[in-house]
């Protein structure tokens, strides 16, 4: 990208230290949780030991899309968490696991952080890259992320138009205040691919984005189409970045841009 540094989050054999890389919007709905978990799937079949925290206490959704949800959560006698392995490679520990399925969260900030931190201190073991799922916005669970684990970087997810781009910007701020390096921002839902015929049309507009990576001095680290086979394959627990498709692609290049 012109003018905008590379902060890939690099992975040498010699320094396989624990990187946490933070996954934020600025608004819901924008297919934050998607992209985490597509990430993760194509960071670990790139051989990078990796995990996903899900703190979106909001709409936790990880087991769901990573089809971990059947899979009970074990603490140890002094309270240490072991995360759940997927089928795909990837360790998950969700905010979901923690309370009963279909119970409305009404946590104050200090409850917030404590469950974010059992989370964080789970037993990750060898994993080198931890991908957080944040709740959209910029509120407590953000703030605990950013003041004590100090993640390596952090990747924004917005949608084309101007009003999710605003809040995208919000989030982009939040770290950036907190010195976290924004490893970029990504466009999802950024042109329909038609079922039938595959051709491209842009609902939501196209390009919004990257523009305002480049206005903003961030990396733009590319786009996901809007596609149906996305929306069924991740409710199916079976991430589009484990198959050869071109939304699988779509999903391995943006992750190859973050860590190698
Ligand atoms: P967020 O985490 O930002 O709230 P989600 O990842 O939960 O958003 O996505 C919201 C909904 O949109 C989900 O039903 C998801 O399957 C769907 N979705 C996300 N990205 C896409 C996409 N590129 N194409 C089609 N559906 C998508």
């Amino acid at each position: 990208v012109d003018g905008v540094d590379d902060v890939r989050i690099a992975l040498t054999a010699e320094k396989r230290e624990r990187h946490i890389i933070a996954i934020g919007s600025g608004k819901g709905g924008v297919g934050k949780s998607t992209l985490t978990a597509n990430l993760a799937v194509a960071l670990a079949a790139s051989g990078i030991r990796t995990g996903v925290v899900d703190a979106d206490i909001y709409g936790p959704s990880q087991p769901t899309l990573l089809g971990t949800q059947d899979e009970k959560v074990v603490a140890s006698a002094d309270k240490v968490l072991t995360p759940t392995s997927s089928a795909f490679g990837v360790k998950t520990l969700s905010m979901g696991q923690l309370i009963e399925p279909g119970r409305a969260i009404a946590w104050r900030g200090p409850m917030v952080g404590g469950a974010l931190t059992q989370l964080m201190e789970a037993d990750w073991g060898d994993t080198e890259v931890l991908l957080v799922d944040l709740p959209p916005g910029t509120g407590d669970v953000q703030l605990t992320m950013l003041q004590k684990f100090r993640p390596s970087g952090a990747v924004v997810v917005s949608t084309p138009q101007d009003l999710a781009l605003i809040d995208a910007t919000r989030a982009l701020d939040l770290f950036g205040q907190a010195k976290v390096p924004v490893l970029g921002l990504v466009e999802n839902m950024a042109g329909y691919m038609c079922p039938h015929c595959g051709e491209l049309s842009d609902p939501f507009g196209h390009g919004g984005a990257e523009a305002a990576a480049q206005a903003l001095g961030h990396p733009f680290l590319g786009r996901i189409p809007l596609s149906i086979e996305i929306r069924l394959a991740s409710d199916a627990g079976q991430p589009p970045a484990a198959q050869d498709t071109p939304q699988g692609e779509a999903f391995r290049a943006i992750a190859a841009r973050i860590a190698s």
